[in-house]
């Protein structure tokens, strides 16, 4: 017989858990993320808005996904406030496309057909 859905995802993200808990709990990883948001203190998001905002949670713009290289490469963060990273950054994790437009009226983004280069 079949687990129910709601077991097999809350298995899963146990294991998830797991794989990634000591990684954020890793000096390296303290020290990555006291640089990150030393370096860039705003909100990446809100400052496309043209909005002021204080970071305080340090994201992967590419989902690492348990891959250490990914997780501490330096170019692979940015600051971002928990308003944003839990909102509009777990949408475009999930569907793939970030809703919404800056200030200029340009879509946010970057895969967007507007912001691709023309050939
Ligand atoms: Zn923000």
């Amino acid at each position: 017989m079949p687990l129910p859905v709601a077991p097999l995802a809350a298995a899963f993200l146990f294991m998830a858990n797991a794989q990634t808990k000591p990684l954020y709990n890793s000096k390296r990883w303290y020290r990555l993320r006291h640089h990150q948001l030393r370096e860039h203190p705003l909100c990446a998001l809100c400052a496309k808005l043209a909005q002021v905002t204080a970071a305080t949670v340090v994201d992967h713009v590419v989902p690492h996904r348990g891959d250490v290289d990914l997780f501490f490469d330096p170019d692979n963060l940015q600051s971002l406030c928990k308003r944003c990273h839990d909102g509009a950054k777990q949408q475009l994790e999930k569907s793939g496309t970030l809703r919404g437009c800056g200030v200029d009226g340009v879509p946010l983004d970057a895969n967007h057909h507007w912001n691709r280069a023309s050939s």
